[in-house]
């Protein structure tokens, strides 16, 4: 409902928006608001071409990359409602040796399945 004075006002309906009004709720935040200029997701996240994955050179995105993904199953169970997410899998090629290394830690984070494969031979 909306009121005078909220504890914190969130700009911006996107994706990244929508996640910290969600976490200040589950944390116990009660009267939070969030402002949208257009429609919800009309900005860059409408646009998101559903690349979803937990790889990144940085430790601290990739854990979050892995953390968000796993939150959409919550969500799921939370709401009682499907989120529509389809997990169809993916590929992942590294260009070469060092880049293994940068793929590897994270696709086992997030628990894929490893395969190497020299595609070079
Ligand atoms: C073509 C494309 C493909 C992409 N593909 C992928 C992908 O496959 N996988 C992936 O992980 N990421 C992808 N991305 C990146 C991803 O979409 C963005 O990183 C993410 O959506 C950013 O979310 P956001 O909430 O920060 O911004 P946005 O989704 O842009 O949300 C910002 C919102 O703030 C609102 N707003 C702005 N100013 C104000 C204001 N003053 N008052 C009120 N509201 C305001 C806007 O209307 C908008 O709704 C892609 C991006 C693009 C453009």
């Amino acid at each position: 409902m909306p009121t005078k004075h909220y504890q914190a006002v969130v700009i911006g309906g996107g994706v990244v928006g929508a996640s910290i009004l969600y976490h200040l709720a589950r944390n116990g935040w009660k009267n939070v608001g969030l402002i949208e200029r257009a429609e919800l997701t009309a900005g860059s996240t409408w646009h998101a071409a559903a690349g979803f994955h937990a790889q990144n050179k940085d430790s601290n995105i990739a854990g979050l990359q892995a953390y968000t993904i796993k939150l959409y199953n919550e969500i799921e169970k939370e709401s009682g409602q499907s989120v529509g997410l389809k997990k169809t899998g993916g590929y992942s090629l590294a260009g070469n040796y060092s880049h293994t290394h940068t793929l590897t830690p994270s696709l086992i984070s997030y628990s894929h399945q490893v395969q190497k494969r020299d595609l070079t031979a």
